[in-house]
């Protein structure tokens, strides 16, 4: 008799996306002609760069041909993209990674979800809260985040609050937390940390034996100067921190699926007696037993973003998300509200007035101006309270939607 893993059964019924479509499907049963204006989800909006899409076209050519056509690829990705990747992403920053250092990928979503197959299951685990869902449903399904507790807290997993109470810097925990996601510039407060902020957390892991997996999918976005691109850019960062990247974001791949992790050579964990094992040959064994690698044509694509015309091309969308992101967070405060994010990240995150619910002041914004948002408290229980709103949508839209809302107030 096959036995279920039972800990899938934990998992909450219904994703936070799909309980959101649900409400906009009544909604517009109801509301036939009404015309909605979409800031929820998370997902880009503009094209592929032109760059991009020129390289696959060649790649696509390329698989025509018996002569260039490619086959399985390497599981850990080509090195024209994993070259690209080191001299523009990381030397230019000072931080020196071999090739066997990063991992191409299918997108971060996939190796924030596997990278915990590396450590066993009964680790403490901690995240910054509100936070990317993966991170602890991925712990949910293995039996890492122990039972569900009334106030919606998981009993195994450490939860570091950011509300506007801490400036959403999370703090330090007091006691030993085996695995630690960080995830800068933050979804979905749109918040970062500093330098010296993010420094604390690396020294703190070095005391405590603690991995950090960090989630730098939307690195691309930073504009301040005392932002850190990469956990690396911490002295000591290589001997306790995963970096998973993404190019989703960065150059409108969610519909391609490219990213990739880096796990150096000096990471370790610990096994039972207490000797350090390294973890890049361990994340070798696993993407060479359960992946085949991301597509020839796909990864080619990536490799175009670090052209000239390719990044020229990227951060002509980047500065178009980011204008949103600006009249979003402006025209918002203007109105009243209490805003946070949008100027190193393209989400917004809204206090909800008069301590309204996060779920209720949804409601009102998609009954009363017909605006979808995202509820903060399915990110997490210091997310109650807060609402979402991403940048990725249509200029008009944005302008539409934040005129809507000073009326309407
Ligand atoms: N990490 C964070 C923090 C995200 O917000 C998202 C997508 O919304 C992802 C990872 C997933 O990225 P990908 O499309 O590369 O799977």
């Amino acid at each position: 008799m096959a036995l279920v893993n039972e800990h899938f059964l934990k998992l909450r019924g219904n994703y936070l996306f799909s309980d959101i479509a649900k409400k906009v499907n009544a909604f517009k049963v109801t509301h036939p002609e009404a015309k909605l204006i979409r800031l929820g989800i998370g997902d880009v909006t503009r094209p592929l760069p032109q760059a991009c899409i020129e390289a696959m076209h060649k790649a696509v050519d390329e698989m025509a041909d018996e002569r260039t056509f490619h086959g399985y690829g390497p599981e850990q990705g080509y090195d024209f993209l994993i070259e690209a990747i080191l001299k523009n992403d990381f030397a230019p920053r000072g931080i020196n990674l071999s090739p066997s250092e990063i991992f191409i990928s299918d997108g971060a979503k996939s190796d924030t979800g596997n990278i915990g197959e590396l450590l066993r299951w009964d680790n403490s685990m901690g995240i910054t809260d509100p936070v990317y869902p993966v991170y602890v449903d991925s712990n949910i399904m293995c039996g890492r985040s122990g039972t569900l507790g009334d106030d919606g807290k998981w009993s195994n997993v450490t939860y570091f609050p950011c509300t506007e109470e801490n400036n959403f810097i999370p703090p330090i925990p007091n006691h030993r937390v085996d695995i630690i996601y960080l995830c800068y510039p933050n979804n979905p407060t749109g918040t970062t940390l500093t330098h010296d902020q993010l420094k604390q957390w690396v020294d703190y892991a070095l005391a405590n034996y603690t991995l950090i997996v960090f989630d730098a999918a939307y690195e691309a976005y930073i504009r301040e100067p005392n932002v850190p691109h990469s956990i690396y850019e911490i002295r000591g960062a290589k001997k306790v921190a995963i970096e998973i990247r993404s190019f989703s974001k960065t150059a409108g791949f969610t519909g391609m699926r490219c990213g990739y992790t880096v796990v150096p050579k000096e990471v370790t964990a610990a096994d039972i007696n207490g000797q350090r094992i390294p973890l890049n040959p361990l994340w070798n064994r696993r993407q060479c037993t359960k992946f085949n690698g991301t597509s020839y044509v796909t990864q080619r694509g990536a490799e175009a973003i670090y052209t000239p015309e390719g990044k020229k091309q990227v951060k002509e969308t980047i500065d178009y998300y980011m204008e949103n992101a600006r009249i979003m967070r402006e025209g918002l405060k203007s109105a009243g509200f209490r805003v946070y994010g949008g100027i190193n990240a393209p989400y917004i995150w809204l206090k909800t007035p008069n301590n309204l619910s996060s779920w209720k002041f949804f409601e009102k914004l998609l009954y009363e101006v017909n605006i979808v948002s995202t509820p903060g408290v399915g990110f997490g229980p210091s997310g109650e309270g807060y609402l979402r709103l991403t940048a990725f949508g249509k200029r008009d839209d944005c302008i539409e939607a934040i005129d809507r809302i000073r009326r309407w107030i």
